[in-house]
């Protein structure tokens, strides 16, 4: 039997939808890859005393292991060139128009070996564990033919054979239309008809996901692509409401999708529906930080009617070069209103929601994955107050260390 005690610890278990659930000067035992027991320290069962490894957590506070929902973290090159340009006072047609914007990443994706693309998305992937977040998603869509959208795939398939986080792989071809084809419904044909099955009976898709947008994909012409991920079991999100009001959330509500993402631009009777069919809203707060936007979610409504809220970093190249979920809990809190405590809220429980996984992520219980961070904090609003603090002293992901600062 291969138990492991934390002590010494101040709980934030996060079980419950009002508060956050503290357990002071607690214990968590860890069998295998799941919590066993967990509770006051004095109240520790002898049968696990046993054989035992402990750790200290030295009255610090532990969490539930973080969870980012929403990321596109495998890609080739960055945009700082774009950065600069844009704040030169280009245009994005001009940028676009000189070889920068999503299509570069589209080409510098493409030509990216494997192994490159490896490396590049393991480092990112480190950068978060240093951050507290054991649960990462992460979709596909820098590709757009099959080669590339397969090798995106298979990165993600190489992540989680090499290391004990748990990741959720997304299929994203429905993020825009890709030079070589003259129609949305031409290439989202190609999407459903060749690249979605082969690359299902691969087994390297977990969700679907497209971009939901008026000078994107609009809903109608989704339907059938979603129809196809529906067919085969696969749970849908939708890119919604970033810059329009598209109609993805009525989409989203014939699919029961588990989640929508973005919602800048959604209306009050949409939220109704959110609330009607059980959707998660996955807000960004990066991608509006970094462009700069004024329209904000309505969050005040969404807490009102009790949707729940997750919070993600969108980590990608053009619109949110961000690897913190840290830094994601203070912009949902200053920029757009959360309270701390539905920051975290939205990193842990709303999160484990949206990617379909509440049954064993997002809490500290029983039966619940082994997925613990220790935090140099003295009240878990701390973690939404820090601006760009390295709080996080050790990471377990499903039972094993990943990360222990020096
Ligand atoms: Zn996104």
């Amino acid at each position: 039997m291969n138990v492991t005690i934390w002590y010494n610890a101040n709980l934030v278990t996060m079980d419950s939808e009002k508060d956050y659930e503290i357990i002071e000067r607690g214990a968590l035992v860890i069998e295998q890859n799941k919590i066993a027991w967990l509770g006051e320290e004095k109240a520790l069962p002898k049968y696990y005393q046993k054989e035992a490894t402990y750790i200290n957590a030295k009255n610090r506070f532990i969490t539930p292991g973080l969870i980012d929902c929403h990321t596109h973290l495998v890609y080739a090159g960055n945009r700082a060139r774009d950065f600069e340009n844009r704040l030169k006072g280009k245009t994005y047609s001009q940028i676009a128009h000189e070889g920068g914007g999503i299509h570069d990443t589209i080409s510098q994706t493409r030509a990216a070996s494997f192994d490159d693309l490896y490396d590049l998305s393991l480092s990112r992937v480190h950068e978060m564990i240093q951050n507290g977040v054991t649960t990462i998603e992460i979709k596909s869509g820098y590709g757009q033919d099959f080669d590339t959208e397969l090798k995106q795939l298979k990165v993600i398939e190489k992540l989680k054979q090499s290391l004990p986080l748990t990741f959720i792989a997304t299929y994203l071809g429905a993020h825009l239309l890709p030079n070589e084809f003259v129609s949305n419904r031409q290439y989202l044909d190609f999407c459903i008809k060749q690249v979605m099955p082969e690359l299902h009976s691969m087994s390297l898709i977990d969700m679907v996901d497209g971009f939901c947008e008026n000078m994107a994909f609009k809903a109608q012409e989704l339907e059938p692509y979603y129809l196809k991920a529906r067919e085969y079991g696969l749970p849908i999100k939708l890119h919604a409401e970033q810059f329009s009001e598209a109609g993805a959330c009525a989409l989203a509500a014939q699919l029961k999708a588990v989640s929508v993402d973005h919602l800048e631009y959604l209306s009050e009777e949409n939220v109704a529906l959110l609330k009607k069919n059980d959707i998660t809203a996955v807000i960004l707060p990066g991608a509006y930080y970094f462009l700069n936007e004024t329209q904000k979610p309505p969050i005040p409504t969404l807490t009102q009617q009790g949707v729940p809220i997750a919070i993600a970093t969108d980590c990608n190249p053009g619109t949110s070069p961000t690897t913190s979920m840290l830094l994601m809990l203070n912009m949902a809190c200053v920029l757009w209103g959360l309270t701390p405590l539905q920051a975290l809220q939205g990193a842990t429980i709303y999160a484990a929601k949206a990617l379909g996984l509440s049954d064993r992520k997002g809490r500290l219980k029983v039966g619940y994955d082994a997925d613990v961070v220790c935090w140099k904090i003295s009240h878990p609003n701390e973690l939404s107050y820090f601006l760009g603090s390295s709080l996080c002293e050790k990471v377990m992901a499903n039972g094993c260390m990943v990360y222990e600062k020096n």
